[in-house]
């Protein structure tokens, strides 16, 4: 394979072809870089919590060379243009991967929404029950549908957070009124049914509004039916799940505890498989690693509570070697379909398709070259988060990132990270291509 100036330039046979460098990648796959639609680097305002020198060597570590960040926990969170430049400087200061940036949706009111859209956002993000943080908003009954008219108006896909905020309350408050501190609490108190309903408003104010949808971490059956359901009945809907509902179950949330706190939460181990079924008949269009940090601090304060925890799971590196041996080697997900889930699908999604996402001539060379056979453990070391907390490390995987290129930039390789010493950042803006 051929790169001149970043780009992919032409697949040629082994020792064809001149160039004044070349990698030696015998033994290895070459995968397209892995887009990751799903990210929280919270910098600027809590980079405490992880920030984008952090988030891009993780991603970098994991093959993963564009990341779509999301506008929250960051301060203030990018629901207008000056939050969004913010927000690009500062990446602009620290990214070793290119990165594509989403906007927030938080009300029918918002003024910004054409601003957002000329400032080439890949799309927005809404919830559906609180989100954690005060200054971002979530849509509810009397909002959902107006804000959802007033995205689709200004021509964005709008990427929901479907959880129903009466459910989880309920479930909330009957387990809090028990006093149950236990990690199982948690889970209990986010059944799929607070996926299904929600999804089901989303789906009727979706068709309402004919507003183009994408359902972010299904973590369920329920949630995954529920939206081909409303796709049957002409719901523009897509879905995603994520690493950590692929890999863990409830069992691991009660031995591992606060790192392992997400919502929607970890399900039992049957309705894992049930969602790897789903994966593997092609019915989940992709997987990102919804990778969300926060301060160690956040995470122990839950230890004996888990309602004190903060919720989010560290996961962007370990987003294709989950995919490599709990999909590629333990359930037989062929290369192509585990290519088409974390490049392609996310690429066509956030409109970056084909400059990113596929391996082919005048797209940017982003390459992944991975060792399929490799058994290796992720040791605390090797974790590159800033809280230095993951419910990742120690788990061990087959199939190894070994090098990463951004733009035919090597930025990973082995262990190094080349292109983070230098004085000028690799990392670059990418936008949402006309759709
Ligand atoms: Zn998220």
């Amino acid at each position: 394979m051929l790169i001149a100036g970043g780009l992919f330039d032409a697949v040629v046979d082994p020792g064809h072809g001149k160039a004044f460098d070349e990698i030696e990648a015998r033994g290895l796959h070459v995968f397209p870089g892995v887009v990751d639609a799903h990210v929280h680097v919270n910098e600027p305002g809590r980079e405490e919590w992880e920030g984008w020198r952090a988030a891009t060597r993780g991603a970098a570590a994991g093959g993963v060379t564009t990341l779509a960040d999301m506008p929250l926990n960051s301060l203030p969170p990018t629901v207008d243009e000056d939050a969004l430049r913010a927000k690009e400087s500062s990446a602009a200061r620290s990214a070793i991967i290119d990165y594509a940036l989403w906007g927030g949706l938080t009300g029918p009111d918002q003024m910004s929404l054409p601003s957002l859209m000329v400032h080439g956002v890949v799309g927005l993000k809404a919830f559906l029950c609180p989100s954690g943080v005060p200054e971002f908003p979530h849509l509810d009954a009397s909002t959902l549908g107006p804000a959802l008219a007033a995205a689709a108006a200004a021509g964005h896909l709008v990427a929901v957070h479907a959880e129903d905020e009466a459910l989880v309350l309920k479930g909330t408050e009957q387990l809090q009124a028990m006093n149950r501190r236990d990690r199982a609490a948690w889970l209990e108190s986010r059944p799929p049914a607070a996926e299904r309903r929600a999804i089901e408003r989303l789906s009727d104010a979706a068709r309402e509004t004919r507003a183009r949808v994408h359902v972010v971490h299904a973590s369920s059956s329920a949630a995954v039916t529920a939206v081909h359901r409303a796709r049957e009945r002409g719901a523009d809907i897509t879905v995603e799940t994520c690493p950590h509902y692929l890999l863990f179950s409830a069992e691991d949330v009660d031995r591992i505890g606060p790192a392992l706190k997400c919502a929607p939460p970890i399900r039992d181990a049957t309705s894992r498989e049930r969602l790897w079924q789903h994966v593997l008949s092609g019915e989940i269009d992709l997987v990102a690693s919804d990778h969300s940090p926060c301060t160690a601090d956040l995470k122990t304060r839950g230890d004996d509570d888990i309602w004190e925890a903060w919720g989010g799971v560290t996961g962007i590196q370990s987003l294709l070697p989950v995919m490599l041996s709990d999909g590629v080697h333990r359930r037989g997900l062929r290369l192509a379909a585990l290519v088409r889930l974390v490049s392609g699908a996310p690429a066509r999604l956030l409109g970056l398709w084909p400059k990113k996402g596929a391996i082919r001539a005048g797209a940017d060379a982003d390459v992944a070259l991975v060792a399929l056979e490799r058994e290796w453990t992720l040791e605390a070391e090797q974790l590159q988060a800033r809280s230095g907390v993951s419910p990742y490390v120690g788990r061990s995987f087959r199939g190894a990132v070994v090098r990463t290129l951004v733009r035919g930039i090597t930025v990973f390789d082995d262990g190094e990270f080349p292109e983070d010493a230098g004085r000028s950042r690799v990392g670059r803006l990418v936008t949402r291509m006309g759709t």
